[in-house]
């Protein structure tokens, strides 16, 4: 049976058709806009297999999305397409609430009519999975415990807020159609195919290419980090074992402050890429920190662990050794994503963060 992914040409998206694909042999439809952060590279490996189709299109453009549904009879959704950068819904809040907010609109109102025309086991068997963040519930302290599943919502960007309220009509798709939805709420992602505008692999590009390695504020900003893979099997035991109009967390019980993890990186650099200049770290520049840049994130997993099993395979050091070798066996598919507009949002976001 199929599934529909959307999103699938971005960082977590594609890594999880790949991982789908391998993992179960199951045929996937992937629609994807294909936006500055969706690339057809990173689902090079599977052109030319008849499981995988890609459609390019909008996640709001609902004759679309009931066509493809109607088409390919999919068993599952697995809702991945987003904007998803932070800094860039500072900057442009407009299209985050669009594609986030009203593109899973569409989605759940076309899903909700696709399931109600399924009978049988077709309709008690289908899922619509929605892929979330931890960011939506705010902020913690240095002492707070890590986020459950019951937690608040205390959103502090227009991406977390666009995300928290996306996760909120997928609750009440469940509670007022009885849509069988999921939802999983993840930190943060690390690992192949990742766009160079996020902290690690813009770390490791910017080493490598000898440039300034910012650093936001102090650098003290603490987030639980989960290798993609971890991330693509708690999904796969979601869509397995999951109840219907449950919320699970998931994470890697990983806290790092962000100026470790640039070290850990320029430390890798230094063991598998030695560079002439000099230790990578000469390179870490402070910088003015994000406006409302949000301390500390942490996710407490033990609900995915305790009652589906799911365990993640990756520990950090394990992790962040398999991603910095990625990023220098693949330099092909990083300089073919670092287009001109790369270029020109790099320069406009850190134009105006001065050094300090
Ligand atoms: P990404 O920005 O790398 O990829 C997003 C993909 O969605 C791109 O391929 C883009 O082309 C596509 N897209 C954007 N707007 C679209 C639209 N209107 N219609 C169809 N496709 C569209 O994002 P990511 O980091 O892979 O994140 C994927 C999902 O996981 C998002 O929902 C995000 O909120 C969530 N998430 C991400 C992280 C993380 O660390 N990256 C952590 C937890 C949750």
């Amino acid at each position: 049976m199929t599934i529909l992914v959307t999103g699938g040409a971005g960082f977590i998206g594609g890594n999880f058709v790949l991982d789908w694909i391998e993992a179960t042999g199951e045929p996937v439809v992937t629609l994807d806009k294909l936006t500055y952060a969706g690339n057809l590279e990173t689902l090079k490996s599977l052109a030319g297999d008849v499981r995988h189709t890609f459609v390019q299109g909008d996640i709001c453009d609902r004759e679309l999305v009931d066509q493809l549904l109607a088409t390919h009879q999919p068993r599952a959704i697995v809702h991945f397409a987003a904007e998803s950068h932070v800094d860039r819904s500072i900057h442009g809040p407009g299209e985050f609430i669009r594609t986030n907010v009203e593109g899973t609109f569409t989605l759940l109102e076309a899903a909700r009519g696709y399931w109600s025309s399924l009978e049988g086991e077709a309709k008690a068997s289908f899922r619509f999975h929605h892929v979330s963040t931890d960011e939506v519930y705010g902020s913690l302290g240095p002492n707070d415990a890590p986020f459950t599943e019951t937690n608040t919502y205390e959103p502090n960007s227009p991406y977390s807020a666009s995300k928290a309220s996306s996760d909120h009509l997928v609750r009440a798709w469940f509670h007022t159609y009885g849509l069988p939805v999921t939802t999983s709420n993840c930190s943060n992602n690390y690992g192949p195919y990742h766009f160079p505008e996020k902290l690690i692999p813009l770390v490791i590009a910017n080493a490598l290419a000898g440039k300034p390695l910012p650093i936001y504020g102090d650098g003290q900003q603490i987030r639980d980090w989960l290798y993609v893979t971890d991330h693509c099997s708690a999904i796969r035991t979601i869509l397995a074992k999951g109840k219907p109009g449950e919320v699970y967390n998931v994470g890697g019980w990983n806290e790092k402050p962000n100026l470790e993890i640039v070290q850990t990186i320029c430390s890798l650099l230094d063991e598998l890429k030695p560079s002439a200049e000099g230790k990578y770290a000469r390179l870490i520049t402070y910088v003015t920190d994000r406006p409302g840049h949000d301390r500390r994130y942490a996710i407490d997993a033990s609900k995915i662990e305790r009652e589906l099993g799911w365990r993640p395979a990756e520990t950090f050091e394990t992790g962040i050794r398999k991603t910095v070798q990625w990023y220098l066996d693949n330099q092909a598919w990083v300089q073919n994503v670092l287009s001109g507009a790369y270029r020109d949002w790099v320069a406009k976001n850190y134009e105006d963060r001065k050094a300090i």
